[in-house]
């Protein structure tokens, strides 16, 4: 019996590959990525398996180009990429990565609200433009203490609730707002307090977004939002760019409505070398690292590997996107 053919938009690990291997026919798209479209409806045409990434559009018109395709096992928690309602009529199995990068995650989320409100990034780059020419002294260049400071959490799920727990380490309260309100008992034990959107925004001094995006938290961060947001709050966001309205929040730090945002994900990515944030001293950027760390993107690779198996073999893969 010849073996199933399975397609990676890009590489994984090299245990990963060889583990595919041994029970498919693969084939590891090289060259630019994401891969090109025209590609990608091309090498789905005849293929069982599919494994991708955050930014491979897999909508209507690529399910509908894959004629063979049993499962999509994609190498992130967010799905947002995947016409996930298409490919169920279809009968598709789709696997997903949660858990294992809630740590990695979080951990991102909480170095840069660090990072924005210590100003570490923005000092290096005056470090690295030859301008620190004085010591600083008692008014210069300060940043703001993390301890006793509000922390929004716009979604408390998984990595939420991590975020949530570091912060009170730091000494921070946290408030949150979720469509449904969790137990009283839950909420004690993380020692948070539900609000309710407009709340959470005027109050917090950082809002952190953990929201997956979908057309209910599509741009759900827009300039009406960000007016309600201290002179002197932040935001960071570890989720998904398209949360926020972009164009509002380059205009609330311009006109510094807000002190600062810190952001992991983007409208588009990469980013546009013209684009406003890079020019802007009150914001610190990184390249789309939520989960990126060896150990983490291991652990992705591994179940990105065991869901696609089982989504071949007709099963729910491990972790499956409901
Ligand atoms: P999760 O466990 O599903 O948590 C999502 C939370 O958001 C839940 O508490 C949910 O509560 C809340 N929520 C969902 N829709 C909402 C809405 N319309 N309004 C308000 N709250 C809403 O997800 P997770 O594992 O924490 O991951 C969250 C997101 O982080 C992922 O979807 C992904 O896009 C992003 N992420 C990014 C990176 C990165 O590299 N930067 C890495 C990992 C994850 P309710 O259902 O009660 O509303």
């Amino acid at each position: 019996m010849s073996k199933k053919r399975v397609f990676l938009t890009r590489r994984l690990h090299e245990f990963a590959l060889k583990e595919l291997r041994k029970k498919y026919s693969i084939e590891v798209h090289s060259g630019k990525i994401p891969i090109p479209r025209e590609k990608l409806l091309k090498k789905i045409a005849n293929v069982e398996g599919l494994i991708c990434f955050p930014y491979d559009k897999i909508d209507k018109e690529v399910i509908d180009a894959a004629k063979n395709l049993h499962a999509i096992s994609t190498y992130s928690v967010g799905y947002d990429h995947i016409d996930i309602n298409y490919a169920k009529k279809r009968g598709i199995q789709i696997g997903y990565t949660p858990d294992v990068l809630t740590d990695a995650t979080a951990d991102l989320a909480i170095t840069l609200m660090l990072d924005l409100l210590r100003r570490v990034t923005e000092g290096d780059r005056i470090i690295r433009r030859g301008d620190w020419k004085v010591i600083y002294g008692a008014y210069d260049y300060v940043g703001v203490d993390i301890s006793k400071k509000t922390l929004g959490i716009v979604g408390l799920g998984r990595i939420g609730r991590v975020v949530a727990q570091r912060a009170k380490a730091f000494g921070m309260n946290v408030m949150y707002y979720n469509r449904n309100r969790l137990s009283k008992s839950v909420e004690q034990k993380l020692g948070v307090k539900y609000s309710t959107l407009n709340s959470l925004f005027s109050k917090s001094d950082v809002v952190s977004l953990h929201v997956p995006h979908n057309s209910q938290t599509n741009e759900m961060v827009n300039l009406s939002l960000l007016k309600k947001m201290k002179k002197n709050s932040y935001i960071v966001n570890t989720a998904r760019g398209k949360i926020i309205n972009e164009s509002d929040l380059i205009f609330a730090l311009k006109k510094k409505l807000i002190a600062g945002a810190a952001l992991d994900v983007f409208t588009n990515e990469p980013i546009d070398s013209k684009n406003p944030l890079l020019k802007l001293e009150n914001v610190v950027l990184a390249p789309h690292i939520g989960s990126s760390t060896a150990e983490t993107r291991a652990k992705m690779a591994e179940i990105t590997v065991k869901n696609l198996n089982r989504g071949i073999a007709g099963k729910n893969p491990i972790y499956s996107v409901k």
